[in-house]
């Protein structure tokens, strides 16, 4: 059954989506979501799928970020990569020989389809690593093991080491300024590159039984962007063996993709019933709606920045009045409350604690969260019992 299911979900005749590294690494982000595992790995188009619900994506970068990107992207990599290297060497090795522009090897990695590019860019790494020198992989292509079949992701580069240690480089157009960038933006790239890590590792292994050299992948990246509002480029090295071990556990969990499938109503499918120009949907959203509900979710704010469907998402867990719209950390100090008038029940002066506290707790033992609420409801009802509310004053209009 598995993949043949995986197929059906889809619908006849539909290709599935490749996965790319932003893909696995949004999924890594977001771990306890079926819907998204499921959808991701059958291969559905997401962001079509939230277009025929109604609610399409306003995510993606918009054009003139992507010609900026671009743009900063190659300049970076000019002559030879001689900066990116001196990035490389000043951030990650330093107290080791500096690389000599003219002896720094850049290998082609052109070849046909990305499985060529794949085996392409494996040859290469084996060999700079053989050479012993410094060598910079532009583009290179790696394949991913995602629930049985290969997914193709590409860095910006790769970094071999004249120890035979390999650096992934992510380049990215948002600014470091005094040397720290936006948090979220670190942490995103950060998850994407710890995807370009996982992807080399076996490579890697590869590499070391054929050279005789040990080859290590490191587990620090470098992050290149603009020095503060210029386009002169700046790096930062970023630990991503967190976001690593993530990754890593997410994809194997992938392999259960086919598990969550079987346990569907048997005639749920995702097909958009595509028209003849290849892009409209007649299937009716609310047919669409109740296959995407027969998956469970696990909605947070945090989706708004990574899944095309989080307009939809957030839609039902508000009308569900589901506290995981308030955010993960608003959550997790809930307990076991799990929607909105459960909250304000507990905080009401009779509140009382959710009808299965979970995690094993004693029933006579009151629920922290509940204990909290109600002194803040407590301490809220004082407040406005002591304040003195003006009065609205008549000589100016109020605000219409
Ligand atoms: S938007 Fe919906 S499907 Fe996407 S990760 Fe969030 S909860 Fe899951």
């Amino acid at each position: 059954m598995g993949r043949a299911r995986l197929t059906e979900l889809r619908g006849p005749g539909v290709h599935p989506r490749p996965l790319d590294a932003r893909a696995l690494a949004a999924l890594a982000a977001n771990p306890g979501c079926h819907r998204r595992a499921l959808l991701d790995g059958a291969g559905i188009d997401k962001g079509a799928l939230a277009r025929a619900l109604g609610s399409p994506a306003a995510y993606g970068q918009s054009q003139f970020a992507l010609v900026r990107g671009t743009a900063f992207e190659a300049r970076v990599k000019a002559d030879g990569g001689t900066e990116l290297l001196r990035l490389v060497h000043e951030r990650l090795a330093p107290g080791t020989p500096a690389p000599v522009p003219e002896e720094v090897a850049t290998p082609d990695l052109s070849a046909a389809g990305p499985a060529g590019r794949a085996a392409r860019t494996a040859l290469a790494l084996r060999e700079a690593t053989a050479a012993g020198g410094w060598a910079l992989l532009d583009h290179p292509m790696l394949a991913v093991e995602v629930a049985g079949s290969p997914a193709y992701v590409e860095p910006d580069a790769v970094v071999v080491h004249p120890d035979g240690s390999w650096t992934v480089v992510e380049i990215k157009s948002f600014p470091m300024i005094d040397g720290s960038a936006d948090a979220a933006k670190v942490g995103a790239a950060a998850r994407q590159a710890a995807v370009y890590v996982l992807a080399l590792e076996p490579v890697a292994r590869h590499a070391d039984a054929r050279t005789g050299r040990t080859v290590r992948v490191r587990d620090r990246v470098l992050l290149v962007c603009p020095k503060d509002f210029s386009n002169l480029p700046t790096a930062a090295a970023v630990d991503v063996r967190k976001q690593l071990a993530t990754t890593r556990r997410q994809l194997a969990r992938l392999t259960r993709v086919e598990e969550i499938a079987a346990a569907l109503p048997a005639r749920t499918t995702f097909d958009l019933r595509l028209a003849d120009d290849g892009k409209t949907a007649t299937r009716p959203p609310e047919e669409l709606a109740e296959a995407v509900e027969a998956v469970g979710a696990a909605y947070a704010p945090e989706c708004l920045a990574a899944c095309e469907l989080a307009f939809h998402c957030r839609t039902r867990a508000r009308r569900d009045g589901a506290v995981e719209a308030l955010g993960r950390g608003v959550r997790g100090e809930l307990g076991g409350l799990r929607t909105i008038e459960e909250v304000l029940a507990a905080a009401g002066p009779d509140g009382a604690g959710p009808a299965d506290p979970g995690g094993g707790a004693d029933p006579g033992e009151e629920d922290p969260a509940v204990v909290a609420l109600r002194r803040a409801a407590a301490l809220r009802a004082e407040a406005l019992a002591g304040a003195a509310v003006p009065a609205p004053r008549t000589e100016e209009p109020g605000c219409r």
